[in-house]
C-alpha cells in the first residue's frame, strides 16, 4: 500500500536517492565494496565529502563568498554548544521561538551572557516576534528559521550589523533568500537533506577566532575546516545520502525549483484549514510555516473518523508534537503534492460529515 509519509523528522527522502542509497551499502559505484566497508581516507569517499561539502555551498548560492561547509556529528544539538564556544565573547542574543530555542538558549547560557531579545512564549510559541530591538554589542543574533514543533518560520529577518547565526534545521533547502546575510548556519541533515547522524554547518570563516577561551578540537570549527570535514572518521552514509540529496535537488533546478512546489503544497493544505470549519490552525497566518502545518480538529466527536481515514489511507506521521497536540502535516522537499492532495481530500470529506 502506498504511504503518504508526513513524518516530522525524520523524514520522507526521494525515493530515487533510497534507491541508489541501498545499491550502495551492497556495493558502492562498481568497486566491488560497500560505501560502509571502505576507508573514510579511500580516493572515493574523498570524492563524497568533497562533493557534498560543494553542492551545499552551490545550493545556498555561497560559492567563493568565504564560506565553509561542514559535515559533523552531534545533530543540530551540539550545535546549540558549539555555536556559543566558538563565537560567545562578551553577550548574545535569542530570539526564543519554541522548544528549540529555549534549548539552544540552555547550551549558551553554560558559555556566557545570554540576552533573550524576544520571544513568543506568551502565546504558546504560536506567532513569530517582530519589530524587536537587537542591541550592537552582541557577539551575534540567534535565530530559528523554522519551528518544527509549533510550525511557525520566519519569513523576513531582522536587519543588523550583529553576526547572525540560524538553526535551519527543518527549512534548509526548502526556500531561496540571501544566504550570504548569515555568518553561520546549522541544520540536521534528517528534514530536508538526509538520514539522521549528520548536521550541515555552513560558516563564514573570518568570524572565526574571535574568541580567547581553548575549544576541545571535536568542537572547534576551525579544526574541521582545517582537516576538511574529516578531523576524525565521519559518518560516511549520512554523508553519502546527503550528498545524493543535494544532488536531486540540484537536478530538480535548486531551491527555486522546489520553493514553487513547497509553495503549492502548503497553499493546498492551509486553503483547507482556512476554509473547512472542522479545523483550525495553530500559528499565526502570516507566520505559517510552508514545512510544517499545525492545526487542531474542532469537533472532537470527528477525530476518530478522521484519524481512522487517514489510516485508511496510508497517511503517516501526522500526529502533533505532545507540547501542541492536534496535527502536523510536516511537508518537506521530498513530499510530493500528490500526498497533501491526500490528506486535504480527507479533510474535506469530514466537512461533509460534520
Ligand atoms: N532544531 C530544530 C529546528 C529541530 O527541528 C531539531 C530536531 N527536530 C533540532 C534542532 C534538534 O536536532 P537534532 O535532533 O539533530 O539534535
Amino acid at each position: 500500500m502506498k504511504k503518504h509519509n508526513f513524518s516530522a523528522g525524520p523524514c520522507i527522502l526521494p525515493k530515487e536517492v533510497m534507491q541508489k542509497a541501498a545499491e550502495a551499502v551492497v556495493e558502492l559505484d562498481g568497486i566491488g565494496l560497500s560505501l560502509i566497508e571502505i576507508s573514510h581516507r579511500s580516493k572515493e569517499f574523498v570524492a563524497i565529502m568533497e562533493n557534498a561539502r560543494a553542492l551545499a555551498l552551490e545550493l545556498l548560492g555561497l560559492e567563493g563568498k568565504g564560506y565553509q561547509a561542514l559535515f559533523l556529528q552531534g545533530g543540530a544539538s551540539t550545535q546549540f554548544l558549539m555555536a556559543a564556544f566558538n563565537l560567545l565573547d562578551k553577550k548574545a542574543g535569542y530570539v526564543n521561538t519554541g522548544t528549540w530555542s529555549q534549548k539552544s538558549i540552555k547550551e549558551a547560557k553554560l558559555i556566557g551572557e545570554i540576552i533573550e531579545v524576544a520571544s513568543s512564549q506568551d502565546q504558546n510559541f504560536n506567532y513569530i516576534p517582530k519589530g524587536y530591538a537587537i542591541p550592537s554589542d552582541l557577539d551575534y543574533l540567534h535565530l530559528t528559521s523554522n519551528n518544527t514543533i509549533f510550525g511557525t518560520q520566519i519569513k523576513k529577518f531582522p536587519k543588523t550589523d550583529v553576526p547572525l547565526v540560524c538553526d535551519m534545521s527543518s527549512d534548509i533547502f526548502s526556500r531561496q533568500m540571501d544566504f550570504s546575510k548569515f555568518d553561520l548556519i546549522y541544520a540536521g541533515a534528517q528534514k530536508n537533506m538526509g538520514p539522521a547522524g549528520t548536521t550541515l554547518v555552513v560558516i563564514k570563516e573570518n568570524i572565526l577566532g574571535k574568541v580567547s577561551r581553548q575549544i576541545p578540537s571535536m568542537l572547534d570549527y576551525k579544526v574541521h575546516v582545517s582537516k576538511d570535514s574529516m578531523f576524525n572518521t565521519p559518518p560516511v552514509f549520512a554523508v553519502y545520502v546527503s550528498m545524493l540529496t543535494m544532488q536531486w535537488l540540484k537536478d530538480l533546478g535548486g531551491i527555486a525549483a522546489i520553493e514553487e512546489i513547497n509553495e503549492r503544497k502548503a497553499n493546498l493544505i492551509y486553503s483547507e484549514i482556512e476554509l473547512n470549519p472542522v479545523f483550525s490552525g495553530f500559528a499565526a497566518k502570516e507566520d505559517r510555516s510552508i514545512m510544517n502545518a499545525t492545526f487542531n480538529i474542532t469537533d472532537d466527536s470527528l477525530k476518530e473518523i478522521f484519524d481512522e481515514k487517514c489510516k485508511e489511507a496510508g497517511i503517516n506521521g501526522i500526529n502533533g508534537h505532545r507540547s501542541v497536540g492536534g496535527y502536523r502535516a510536516s511537508m518537506y522537499n521530498a513530499l510530493p503534492l500528490e500526498s497533501v492532495g491526500v490528506l486535504v481530500d480527507i479533510m474535506s470529506d469530514l466537512e461533509k460529515k460534520g
